[in-house]
């Protein structure tokens, strides 16, 4: 693996970074009047030490967390990453043993501080916005996709953190951030993978007051624990009747001490994140928050930032899969000169970069709608004491939500979409060199496959976002808003002009089309074409937020042509489907 600081070394990120993303919007957003700097003012309390006091050091405080975990994850944990993979896991009586290397680099990151990025500064996290935790996710994925799980997976509790009572928060939360205990969710089962609704793991109150699981989990990452830190699974389970659909779940934490781990997946990639199969009897679980929530509230807001761990995750992997392909193919002579000088492979490279980073756009604008909405509306609720249903109805908060729950699933599905035809093409790049394990690109073409499957599946990110899009798209709706505000604010080319009247041509007709097996074929469809549409938007608003940049002008041009292209098409496709 190319080696170096992996924040640093990375132009884009860097260019994001510095110049592109609006600081002023997210650090306002999170940091909210800077109340942890003026508690630690007060009490002297070491948990809020290194909150910042103003814009200036909250980006300081950002940059030297991502300065640092990049370095680590370049120069400690990439090194190590064939070597984990090729070891591998083994489970014996329901016991995981993980490969030493893969315990050094956890037992670094964990001593480095690095690992509760999620976890807000009261309860010893070290209190990140939501962009700033997936530009963290990205670097580690870059290193080692299945080890950037380990991130992913810790922080999964701040939906505990969200809605868990004051007593269970405290009772774990702290401990989570201080590595003692590592975290997992427990959503699908042997027969209801998508179908969540349908889950049928059962939770009874017993005359004791204690709830108790009952059923099997299946594909449960780290449920074993991870290393030396047991797991508590986050567990949605029944408490309505067997046919109650999603209004009959509620959502559980369960010690893993507390389950019996029957075995772990042998699985194509993510040879170090352990994948397993739960079994629940009679397990006792605590209740996070309100009964019959589970699903809809609960699991569906952890997901949602999964979903952009796992976006972030694609734009790592790819962002390494390229980087790889870059350095051979200047080494690779054929036909007299290194195979980047030949057109087809020069094509491969280019579009990969430019994908790169404009996958990574969508993620960074999906985590702004994050950071917009979900920090207020969590105070309005937690410190102003407004009911749920009203904090929903901050116009801010309105706003904002709607265009993360549109924005996470297109990121999702894009990315890690990009994420698989990066990595096939740079393995391809590599020729049949990249079909050995000689090369760490073998690696990340079998790592990068899961990420189109897990946290919902590219299908069912459609599914998500198409409803949202359409009426979105409506005259007064809040997409078509949006966008027009954002193009407002620079000054858009022809070329963006006519990818939006292209798009408000497909939304229309998609609109129109009969409700049936047909419409639905061609949801994935309307959703592509509204992603190229933002992500050409996003392309040109970094643009004229760094003007002289010759080479990003060039990518903002490929951008272009590559989404006339797709929506021309789409166009042309519901033409013909109005038609018959
Ligand atoms: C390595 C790994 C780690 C995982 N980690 C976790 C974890 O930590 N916790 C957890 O709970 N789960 C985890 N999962 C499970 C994962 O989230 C599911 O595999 C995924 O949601 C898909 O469910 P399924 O495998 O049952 O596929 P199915 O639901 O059977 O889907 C099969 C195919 O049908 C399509 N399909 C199904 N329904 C629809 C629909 N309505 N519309 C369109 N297409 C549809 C799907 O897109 C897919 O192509 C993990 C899986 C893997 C492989």
């Amino acid at each position: 693996m190319i080696q170096g600081n992996y924040f640093k070394d990375n132009e884009d990120l860097m260019l994001q970074f510095n110049s592109i993303l609006d600081w002023k919007e997210i650090v306002a957003a999170y940091e909210r009047g800077f109340e942890d700097a003026k508690t630690y003012e007060k009490t002297k309390d070491e948990r809020f030490a290194n909150a910042p006091a103003d814009v200036k050091s909250a980006v300081e405080y950002y940059e030297s967390i991502l300065e640092a975990t990049g370095d680590l994850m370049g120069t400690y944990v990439a090194p190590r990453s064939a070597e984990m993979d090729r070891v591998g896991l083994k489970y014996e009586n329901g016991k995981v043993t993980f490969p030493k290397a893969q315990e050094e680099c956890y037992s670094t990151l964990r001593d480095a501080g690095l690992m509760p990025i999620g976890i807000s500064r009261k309860n010893g996290g070290l209190g990140l916005p939501a962009t700033v935790q997936s530009m963290i996710c990205e670097i580690a994925a870059r290193a080692d996709a299945a080890f950037c799980l380990a991130f992913g997976n810790v922080n999964i509790v701040d939906i505990v953190e969200r809605y868990g009572s004051d007593e269970l928060i405290q009772e774990w939360i702290p401990d989570i951030a201080a590595g003692k205990y590592s975290a997992a969710m427990a959503l699908t089962e042997p027969n209801y993978g998508s179908d969540l609704p349908s889950v049928q793991t059962k939770a009874e109150k017993g005359a004791d007051g204690v709830w108790r699981l009952t059923g099997t989990k299946r594909f449960i990452t780290h449920a074993c624990g991870y290393i030396d830190a047991p797991s508590i699974i986050l567990t949605l389970a029944r408490t309505g009747s067997p046919t109650s659909g999603a209004r009959g779940l509620s959502f559980f934490l369960v010690q893993g001490k507390d389950v019996h781990v029957a075995g772990i997946e042998k699985k194509l990639g993510l040879h170090c994140s352990p994948t397993c199969e739960v079994v629940f009897d009679n397990s006792p679980g605590q209740l996070i928050g309100e009964e019959g929530f589970g699903l809809v509230k609960y699991s569906m807001g952890m997901m949602n930032a999964a979903r952009i761990t796992i976006a972030a995750q694609s734009v790592g992997i790819a962002e390494a899969a390229y980087r790889e392909a870059k350095k051979y193919a200047s080494e690779r002579i054929q036909f007299g000169k290194s195979i980047d000088k030949i057109p087809a492979v020069r094509k491969m490279l280019d579009r990969m970069e430019r994908e790169i980073a404009g996958m990574r756009m969508l993620v960074l604008e999906a985590t702004r709608s994050v950071d917009r909405y979900v920090w207020k509306k969590e105070h309005l609720i937690r410190h102003e004491g407004k009911s749920e249903k009203d904090a929903k109805a901050d116009p801010e908060v309105k706003l904002w939500e709607k265009l993360a729950d549109l924005f996470t699933p297109m990121a999702k599905y894009y990315a890690s979409e990009g994420c698989v035809k990066i990595a096939y093409d740079a393995l391809q790049i590599f020729g049949g060199a990249g079909y050995t394990e000689e090369y760490d690109v073998a690696r990340i073409y079998r790592d990068a496959r899961i990420t189109t499957i897990y946290e919902g599946t590219t299908q069912l990110q459609v599914v998500a976002a198409i409803g949202g899009i359409v009426s979105g798209m409506a005259p007064a709706g809040n997409l078509r808003e949006y966008i027009q505000q954002e193009m407002k604010s620079i000054s858009p080319s022809a070329e963006l002009k006519r990818s939006f009247d292209l798009f408000s041509e497909i939304a229309e007709a998609y609109r129109d089309l009969p409700a049936g097996e047909e419409k639905s074929m061609l949801a994935f469809e309307t959703v592509e074409a509204a992603t190229r549409l933002l992500m050409g938007l996003l392309m040109e608003r970094s643009l004229a937020r760094t003007p002289d940049n010759a080479h990003r002008k060039e990518m903002c041009r490929g951008v272009s042509i590559d989404t006339i292209a797709t929506l021309e098409g789409t166009r042309a496709r519901m033409k013909l489907s109005a038609v018959k």
